[in-house]
């Protein structure tokens, strides 16, 4: 019985070890993702100014993103590339910065892809303000929001090497959509980086990759995307799947509407590819936010960043 009673309770210790204690469903091998220097990187982006194609405060927030992942990640890449505006005139300097966790330049069988664009939409053409309209946006939630949960996945692998090879993607030009500039481009003239990288993929081409974009809206609410739902379903799952096991409510495992966003040209370049993202972002008064110059980070939250990051940790980790 002694015998028997001693080797019950070395099998809770073993359990409570491989488990956790606390009542986490995360289990004890996922990291924790710290919300909070998520909203720091949130702020320290839009502390540059808006960061719109051309302009000084986009060169000093690029040279921020490299030089913070340089100091995460087994490789970084800055993938150079020009964009012809239909209007005519000079290219349009871009790049998608691309820094690489657990894989060598070579062995990348597997790997996911995450992906957030970081450039800011050069008009605020939705907002109510006639004045307004010519100006950038500020890009808090559009989309310093999906950077900031990059750079906080960068710390974590650093500290806690990913069980399959990692990429994560800053993508450049993605806001120059319906624009003079774009018109008559593929994908309305959004997605220029994704758009790029995805014909150009190299030794970068991932198994399958999520999309992050405007998901640091205070009120976050991320429905199933139908593009993603129908390029990779059982990636969606795990990602619904434990968001539901943590209690984030943000994530709503229902159908959602079809999004023109990063994760297209992926899907179009035979890369199965999900997009997380809360379109719907409501001011006050019927108003919306979106595209406007009150795209600010108190519009946002960490606890919206934290519902993200920490899903994204238990889908990778477990
Ligand atoms: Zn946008």
């Amino acid at each position: 019985m002694r015998l028997i009673r001693a080797s019950m309770a070395f099998l809770c210790i073993c359990l409570l070890t491989a488990f956790g204690c606390g009542g986490s469903n995360a289990g004890a091998t996922t990291p924790t993702f710290d919300g909070a220097r998520a909203m720091a990187d949130l702020r320290t982006q839009c502390d540059f100014g808006p960061r719109a194609p051309g302009t000084a405060e986009r060169n000093a927030c690029l040279t921020w993103i490299k030089t913070t992942l340089t100091g995460l990640a087994a490789q970084v890449e800055d993938q150079a590339f020009t964009m012809h505006p239909a209007t005519g005139g000079a290219g349009i300097a871009g790049n998608n910065v691309l820094a690489r966790f657990n894989a060598s330049r070579q062995t990348t069988t597997g790997a996911l892809l995450i992906g957030a664009h970081w450039d800011c939409r050069p008009k605020a053409d939705q907002d109510g303000t006639a004045a307004n309209q010519s100006k950038a946006v500020p890009g808090a939630n559009d989309a310093a929001s999906g950077v900031a949960v990059l750079i906080e996945l960068a710390r974590v692998f650093k500290q806690t090497p990913p069980p399959r090879p990692v990429y994560l993607a800053c993508w450049d030009l993605e806001d120059m959509g319906q624009l003079p500039e774009t018109q008559g481009m593929p994908y309305l003239g959004f997605c220029a980086g994704s758009r790029f990288f995805s014909q150009n993929m190299g030794n970068w081409r991932p198994a399958e990759a999520v999309n992050l974009d405007m998901i640091g809206d205070a009120n976050l609410r991320i429905t199933r995307e139908s593009y993603s739902d129908y390029s990779n379903a059982a990636l969606n799952d795990k990602i619904f799947g434990a968001a539901r096991r943590l209690g984030y409510t943000q994530f709503v495992n229902q159908g959602g509407t079809a999004i023109i966003d990063d994760h297209k040209p992926l899907i179009d370049a035979g890369v199965p590819s999900v997009d997380l993202i809360d379109l719907d972002y409501p001011g006050p008064n019927s108003n919306h936010y979106w595209h406007t110059m009150q795209d600010t980070p108190d519009k946002c939250s960490e606890a919206s960043l934290k519902a993200v990051g920490q899903t994204l940790c238990a889908m990778i980790y477990n």
